[in-house]
């Protein structure tokens, strides 16, 4: 099967063709992302309408290139596979348009896909993994583990009950003066200081399950940096490294603990093959995933990390999703709605329709 994917639900603009034989690895033949980051860096955060308006100017050229560059054309494809949510109502409009325009034009299937449903199914793309498997998805946007059953069915098991660590880590950064994306700026400043400096808060520890809280730190790591420059009048060097260090070490321990506790509520099933999928921007944290990985070497548990073109927004995990689904015969046009919100695990949300 070949298909192309579209996503366009957040700050990046981007298209994938993807072709794939059942038994063989799936081979990503273009997969283009254009971000937006100069475009709201003056703004602090990203801006709706012009998300909404780089999307639309952008999408037809995305497509294009994705299908230049694999040497696919349209009546080489299968089906087409966008993301119809959940993100910023005016991109995903753009994408799921654009979808339904090629689909007119050419007669070929559309999937609509769940964008947290690509990120989770991103680890069968690169590695042949079978369910049920255990994802952590932490981006900028998101934290939450999930049991992924089927290309369809996703358990929540617990998350965030505010702020995502990425969006921490980018705060962080901000707070003292550090470049965006935080996560990189934090982690490169942490690798020189001591975490033992200023004691940070692990949020919710205490308390049973795997939920999370991350809004704390924040709050904890400007008492300590206002602290440091009401006592010396400003920031050392080193007092910036030991601040991001004591921050990443907190967000280290408190996504192991969960994580171990996330992967009990996993063994119960049996898994055939046990294994922790992680995604999202964060995940590309060193000091985070040399702990992950101690937690499933403790629990006889492989981690899989995917790249991190593959683990942070693009439109190959749109395409491969809808791979899955089409392959199911899991798809209908119902799922073609763009919803700004759209939570994966059904049982949590009777509005995921699967449309059958
Ligand atoms: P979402 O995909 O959930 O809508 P997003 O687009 O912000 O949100 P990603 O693109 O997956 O998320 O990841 C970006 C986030 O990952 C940013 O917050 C960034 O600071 C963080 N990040 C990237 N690299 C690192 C790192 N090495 N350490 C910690 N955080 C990182
Ligand atoms: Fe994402």
């Amino acid at each position: 099967l070949t298909f192309l994917g579209i996503e366009s639900s957040c700050d990046d603009t981007a298209a994938a063709v993807i072709r794939h034989a059942p038994g063989l690895p799936a081979q990503i033949l273009a997969s283009v992302v254009e971000g937006q980051t100069a475009l709201h860096a003056a703004f602090g955060g990203v801006v709706p309408e012009i998300a909404a308006r780089a999307h639309a100017e952008r999408l037809d050229h995305c497509v294009e290139q994705a299908l230049a560059e694999s040497g696919v054309t349209l009546a080489d494809l299968d089906g087409i596979a966008v993301t119809a949510g959940p993100g910023l109502i005016g991109g995903v409009l753009s994408g799921v348009m654009l979808a339904r325009g090629l689909s007119m034009a050419t007669g070929l299937p559309i999937v609509g896909v769940n964008h947290l449903a690509g990120h989770a199914l991103t680890p069968r793309l690169t590695d042949q993994l079978a369910f049920p498997y255990l994802m952590l998805l932490v981006s900028g946007g998101h934290c939450q583990f999930l049991i992924v059953h089927s290309e369809q069915r996703f358990e929540r098991l617990g998350g965030t009950i505010d702020d995502a660590p990425g969006e921490a880590f980018d705060k962080t950064a901000k707070l003292l003066g550090l470049n965006q994306p935080g996560g990189p700026a934090v982690q490169t400043e942490a690798t020189l200081g001591d975490a033992k400096r200023f004691a940070f808060p692990r949020p919710l520890l205490d308390r049973p399950g795997c939920d999370m809280s991350f809004s704390g730190l924040k709050t904890a790591l400007l008492r300590a940096r206002d602290a440091v420059m009401a006592e010396k009048g400003g920031l050392t060097v080193q007092d910036r490294r030991d601040l991001c260090a004591g921050f990443q070490a907190a967000v280290a321990d408190v996504l192991a603990e969960k994580t171990r506790r996330a992967l009990e509520v996993y063994a119960a099933l049996n898994p055939e093959q046990p294994a922790l999928a992680v995604a999202g921007g964060v995940a590309a944290n060193t000091a985070v995933r040399a702990r992950l990985e101690t937690v499933c070497a403790q629990a006889g548990v492989s981690f899989l990390a995917p790249p991190l073109r593959l683990c942070t927004d693009n439109a190959a995990m749109i395409a491969w999703a809808g791979i899955e689904r089409f392959r199911a015969g899991d798809y209908s046009p119902a799922d073609l709605v763009a919803r700004p919100r759209w939570p994966l695990d059904a049982t949590a949300a009777p509005l995921l329709g699967s449309g059958k």
